[in-house]
């Protein structure tokens, strides 16, 4: 691509300001145009694999990001009565060439905006893409307040319920995944984790995973995770008022023996993240004209990988990487041809089990690198 063509970048989140980054280290021009106001705090947070990690180094100052995140090194899974089941060393930093990091979203967020500032990099917020346009030559957005941009390829980088993806793809649509997923950030008096993040897998298809989120306070990130064949009503579940969703998680662990602390956990998360968790039809292509899909607009990641926001670091950067050393046309049909196997294995993976620890799918998740400098795998 020529550096003085304009991308346009629908979405702010972890892979649209990563995307604008690394075509900024391309020296391509981007402007990203994300449908919230500048006050980002929605989504308690993730855990970013080594493979997610490496590419944060080469965007973010290796000290700020890991002193505002938790370095997993071990992971524990127990079962309902308490009970460890395994315990699985190889999160260390020495196994994969990069630590797992347990980080709060806003806080991921709010360093990545800041080397976009830096970087001067143009993000407009109150954007929120309707439409899309594209002629010969040019792709135009139009966005909710009437305003409409151009530019010479556009990245649709807005999410699972992408409108980018709806407007270059209108058949496709997205089909319930059988399963819910709740965040929260809390702190955990009583019962000391380190460096290690706890799994708890019970009965009842659920089951809740803890980690350290910052290393100067209490603070953990928690996730729980639930099956249920018919999706839960919005009111009852993604709108709900906590207590609600207090009242659900109680139930599912009803008759638990797990340490008090955990339940005091729940009890004490001011703010609650429940999300029914949906998946994206057969795609017929990651890219239709000038228009190419990265993240979870793409590939709407199953959230028991914990790779979603890894994906969406691998996207940009070989996307960017791409489109420096290629015409457009090439590189969406490099991205794709390229990324496809590694996304399909890991998630294909996912899709056919309940809860668990896949240990097996470790190495292929987390022994990957793709340099910036260099495109080979590790
Ligand atoms: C319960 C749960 C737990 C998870 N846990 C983990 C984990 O531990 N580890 C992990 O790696 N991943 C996890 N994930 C997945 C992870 O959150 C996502 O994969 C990741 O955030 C995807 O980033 P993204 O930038 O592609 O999309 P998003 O983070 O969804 O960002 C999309 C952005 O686009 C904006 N936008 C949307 N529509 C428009 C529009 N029309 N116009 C303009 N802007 C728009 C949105 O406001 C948003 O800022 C979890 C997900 C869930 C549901």
């Amino acid at each position: 691509m020529k550096k003085s063509e304009e991308v346009l970048i629908i979405g702010g989140g972890i892979a649209g300001l990563s995307a604008s980054l690394f075509l900024d280290k391309a020296g391509i021009k981007s402007t990203i145009y994300e449908s919230r106001s500048s006050h980002y705090d929605e989504g308690a947070g993730f855990l970013v694999s080594p493979s997610g990690v490496k590419i944060l180094k080469s965007l973010i100052n290796e000290q700020e990001l890991y002193s505002h995140c938790s370095v997993i090194d071990v992971f524990r899974q127990f079962n309902e009565m308490g009970e460890e089941t395994a315990y699985n060393r190889n999160y260390e930093d020495k196994y994969y060439g990069a630590p797992t990091l347990n980080i709060i979203r806003s806080k991921l967020t709010a360093l990545l905006l800041k080397e976009i500032e830096t970087q001067k990099i143009n993000i407009r917020f109150n954007k929120k893409l309707v439409s899309i346009e594209q002629t010969q030559s040019r792709v135009k957005a139009f966005f909710d307040d009437d305003s409409q941009a151009e530019g010479i390829i556009l990245i649709g980088a807005d999410g699972t319920h992408s409108r980018t993806r709806a407007s270059i793809f209108p058949g496709i649509s997205l089909s319930y995944t059988g399963t819910w997923g709740v965040q929260g950030v809390s702190t955990l008096e009583g019962l000391e984790l380190g460096s290690s993040m706890n799994a708890y897998f019970g009965k009842r298809t659920f089951g809740i995973v803890v980690g350290k989120s910052d290393p100067k306070d209490k603070s953990v990130l928690w996730q729980a995770f639930g099956m249920n064949e018919r999706k839960l009503p919005t009111t009852e579940f993604d709108h709900a008022p906590s207590q609600m969703i207090k009242d659900l998680l109680k139930n599912r662990m009803e008759g638990w023996k797990l340490p008090t602390p955990l339940f005091n956990m729940i009890e004490k998360t001011e703010r609650m993240y429940p999300r029914s968790i949906f998946g994206i039809d057969s795609m017929p292509s990651w890219s239709q004209g000038r228009v190419v899909l990265i993240g979870d607009a793409l590939h709407a990641t199953n959230p028991f990988t914990g790779m979603g926001a890894s994906f969406s670091l691998e996207d940009a950067l070989y996307l960017a990487k791409l489109l420096s050393q290629h015409d457009y046309r090439d590189a969406f049909f490099y991205f794709e041809n390229d990324r496809k196997n590694r996304v399909k294995d890991i998630t294909s993976h996912f899709d056919s089990l309940l809860i668990s620890l896949p240990t097996n799918m470790d190495e292929t998740m987390h022994n990957y690198e793709i340099k910036w400098d260099k495109l080979e795998k590790r």
